[in-house]
């Protein structure tokens, strides 16, 4: 009786010329490492060395299907879907997927849940491009195997939507959608020949196009095209946080916070960042641009709501850099250093004024405090 095994299709390689036919392939698996245009040996290479190993057992299948008698007979396969999965064991909670879903399609509860609702998710994989350290990913654009393309690019590397690919013009890599490849390669891609690429072909007209909108903000427009330019340098990629480091130093935008007067030092901010980005030393707030993410965590969780953050280039991006500096409040009897900042002090003063009560102590160490009390 045959090979009784189900046999989950598998990622296969597809290498096409000019305008090759190739919905019948498709047809066939909807995964697939392909490329179009004429460095064809170089892809096969490269892909059916990372087609061995995807992880293609995590993903759903294309439809809600049980296997039929014949497929068990005859060891047919069921479709899988090409989407994203998650491993919530390398979660940081950040929450960026879940923020940048276009589809809603994230159960989460940061510290607790994080589940793609599949019944809900466009399969856009924008939220495997913006984890920081692939606790989402999509196996049919596994790290290695973006890595492995951009470090043996004969050429600038172009990544064309599956719409491009099947339409028979465009040459380059085919990704399922643009906005699921993570931008740190594009940039490192970018940084060995110049440029990189990122065709989206349907624009917005295409279901998925909220997803490519958010993905695409700040890179450079030419026509369909997402241009990402970087300077040149023959920086290695890894692995996906290795890499976001490393595009940093390229040029890739990070997050850039900013804080405003009324910041008293608490340091709710640094307890929340993720990715440590934020470090408090002595009566300064810090930040290391490259570590930081933009993932608005310590905006969101700022009592005194006066943190902003935003994506952009970053000259030294290594260089911590001071965002709010305060004094230690002092006595204002004998000048002795108090435990906390001059704007924690004025904060405290201000809110006790408000709730009409005494505020003056405050500002006294614990010696003038008990002499200046009333015995
Ligand atoms: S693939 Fe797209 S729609 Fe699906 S969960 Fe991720 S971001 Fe949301
Ligand atoms: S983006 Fe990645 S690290 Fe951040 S919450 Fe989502 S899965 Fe976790
Ligand atoms: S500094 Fe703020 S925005 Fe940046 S990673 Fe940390 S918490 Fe997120």
């Amino acid at each position: 009786m045959g090979s009784a095994v189900i046999r989950r299709d598998k990622p296969s390689v597809l290498v096409v010329r000019g305008r090759e036919d190739v919905t019948r392939l498709l047809s066939q698996t909807p995964l697939f490492f392909a490329y179009r245009g004429p460095h064809g040996d170089w892809f096969k290479e490269v892909a059916e060395r990372h087609a061995e190993s995807a992880e293609w057992h995590l993903l759903p299948p294309a439809e809600s299907k049980a296997a039929t008698r014949r497929e068990l007979l005859t060891g047919g396969f069921i479709r899988l879907r090409d989407t994203v999965v998650v491993d919530q064991s390398r979660c940081i909670w950040c929450g960026l997927c879940a923020k940048s879903c276009p589809a809603s399609a994230f159960e989460y509860v940061e510290g607790k849940t994080l589940r793609v609702k599949y019944e809900v998710c466009i399969d856009c994989g924008l939220c495997n491009a913006v984890c920081p350290v692939a606790a989402v990913k999509m196996p049919s654009l596994p790290d290695g195997y973006l890595a492995d393309l951009i470090k043996t690019a004969p050429g600038p590397l172009k990544f064309i939507c599956d719409y491009a690919f099947q339409d028979g013009e465009e040459e380059g890599v085919r990704v399922k959608c643009i906005a699921a490849v993570p931008r740190q390669y594009l940039y490192l891609a970018a940084a060995r020949h110049g440029e990189a690429r990122a065709h989206c072909f349907r624009g917005e007209t295409c279901p998925l196009w909220p997803a490519v909108e958010r993905w695409g903000a700040g890179l450079r427009r030419e026509g369909e095209d997402f241009v990402a330019q970087a300077e040149r340098s023959p920086l290695q990629p890894g692995d996906r946080w290795h890499t976001w480091m490393l595009g940093a130093a390229v040029g890739m935008p990070v997050g850039v916070v900013k804080v405003a007067e009324g910041c008293t030092l608490c340091g709710a901010c640094v307890n929340v960042c993720p990715t440590n980005a934020l470090t408090l030393r002595g009566h300064e707030l810090r930040l290391t641009p490259a570590l930081c993410v933009a993932c608005g965590l310590c905006v969101d969780k700022c009592p005194e709501k006066v943190m902003t953050v935003e994506l952009a280039p970053v000259p030294n991006p290594y260089e911590t850099k001071t965002l709010f500096r305060d004094q230690p409040a002092r006595c204002r009897l004998c000048g002795r250093e108090l435990p906390y900042t001059e704007s924690m002090a004025r904060r405290v003063a201000q809110r006790l004024r408000e709730s009409r009560l005494p505020s003056d102590h405050v500002y006294l160490c614990e010696e003038c405090r008990l002499k200046s009390s009333p015995a």
